[in-house]
């Protein structure tokens, strides 16, 4: 038996389904997940010694490659110092005026461990600032496991949402209206029947949990323009787009096509935190007032602002600000994509691509879809032979249609060129 099949039995002994996150349990594709040893730089090197290109760095955060020096160097002197106090710190303070530097829709932001948490409490400090119950998602998107956020779409569109897992009751999916992603009438109309109710609309604007599918333009304008005429707040989920897709993330580049645009409350993960658990929401000071202990929406955590964690993202997120940073990101994301198009394209496999920043989405269909469905609709056999022909060939993808890709600045030309050519024979 292989060490992977080893560590997987082993694994399935003392933890359920082998796995902490169930994606990584190769469910979807089939065959055995890889054990990670460490990290170098653009790979990933499993338990068996075999090397791979890493495009899902550890599902975003790793936007540096693994192992980068200034990170490192950052993480190993907080460590000497004290992982955890419980007390306030002063690097608490440089990164949340980092972020806020970056972040100009934010006045204030909030430091916790998980995307999970941030966005539970961004849901819960709208309702508070607002004194409404109800909120809108959308089909596709994930903004974590918190038992309101694990809903799916009631039979029309005047019943609210039903439970996705077991264990989360009705009650707590009640006030979850579950729509389709860019669908503006669906949006309008909802509105115009709960609009009084609405606490907030929370949504990935460029959404990588069902691949990669951007918000259509018209989608982005009724979403702000209907939230503003309402009283609702507009929730951007930026963990996975936050400091990944530019320096000025998902609602920076909505800014930049739809003049003065700003979510109300926002949230980020993965890259702030550079691979250690940490994330954030943050609204202007007339929204983050309501939280305790200024106001009356209680919100708390035993390793919140946690010192290494911090020196981690503080340390990422300055490699990111570098010149130049983001546009050799955003051209090798680029040059991948295109790559991959051209060699589909040359074995008349159906293909689109997309990108931004160093985030990638690719479908084995000739259009880019434009929500959940169309995604779920993907040759699923077809998926999982590419993704393990790739995986063969040393390339790791993400072992699921609906996840997205992402490259880092470790990635080299080389690199690229090698996946491309992994594709060209895979695609065979
Ligand atoms: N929101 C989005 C957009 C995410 O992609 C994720 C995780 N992939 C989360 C929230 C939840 O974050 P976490 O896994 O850190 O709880």
């Amino acid at each position: 038996m292989s060490k992977n099949q080893d560590l997987f039995e082993r694994a399935q002994r003392v933890i359920p389904g082998g796995v902490n996150s169930p994606v990584r349990a190769f469910r979807a594709v089939g065959g055995t997940p890889r054990f990670i040893k460490r990290g170098e730089g653009a790979y990933i090197i499993d338990a068996e010694g075999r090397r791979y290109i890493d495009y899902i760095g550890s599902w975003g955060p790793m936007i540096l490659g693994h192992g980068h020096p200034a990170v490192l160097e950052a993480v190993t002197a907080a460590a000497r110092e004290g992982f955890s106090f419980g007390a306030p710190t002063e690097r608490e303070i440089e990164l949340a005026e980092e972020i806020l530097k970056l972040v100009p829709s934010m006045e204030q932001v909030r430091l916790v461990s998980s995307g999970t948490e941030a966005t539970m409490s961004a849901i819960r400090l709208a309702r508070g600032a607002t004194g409404r119950p109800k909120f809108i998602k959308f089909e596709g998107c994930y903004h974590g496991h918190t038992d309101a956020l694990l809903v799916k779409a009631g039979s029309g569109l005047a019943t609210f949402g039903h439970p996705t897992s077991a264990g989360v009751t009705p009650g707590a999916a009640q006030d979850t209206l579950v729509l389709e992603y860019n669908n503006v009438a669906q949006l309008e109309e909802a509105f115009a029947q709960h609009g009084a109710e609405l606490a907030c609309v929370i949504v990935e604007p460029i959404a990588g949990n069902m691949n990669f599918v951007r918000a259509s333009l018209p989608f982005m304008q009724a979403l702000r323009e209907l939230c503003s005429r309402h009283g609702a707040l507009l929730i951007f989920d930026e963990v996975m787009t936050g400091f990944r897709v530019g320096l000025a993330s998902a609602q920076g580049h909505y800014a930049g096509l739809i003049p003065g645009f700003k979510p109300d409350i926002s949230v980020f993960g993965k890259v702030i935190g550079g691979g250690m658990p940490l994330a954030a929401f943050g609204a202007s000071h007339e929204i983050m007032k309501h939280l305790a202990p200024l106001g009356g929406v209680y919100q708390a955590g035993t390793l919140s602002g946690n010192p290494v964690a911090t020196a981690c993202g503080l340390a990422t997120l300055r490699e990111i600000q570098k010149p130049g940073f983001f546009e050799a990101l955003s051209a090798k994301t680029q040059r991948l994509v295109d790559g991959l198009v051209g060699v589909a394209r040359d074995n008349g496999v159906p293909f689109s691509a997309d990108c931004q920043g160093g985030m990638f989405g690719f479908f084995l269909m000739p259009e880019l879809p434009q929500n959940y469905q169309t995604v779920m609709s993907t040759d699923k056999e077809r998926f999982n032979r590419f993704f393990h022909a790739m995986l063969d060939a040393g390339v790791y993808l993400a072992p699921a249609l609906y996840e997205a890709g992402f490259v880092s600045a470790a990635h080299s030309e080389a690199d690229i060129a090698a996946t491309l050519a992994a594709a060209r024979t895979s695609l065979k």
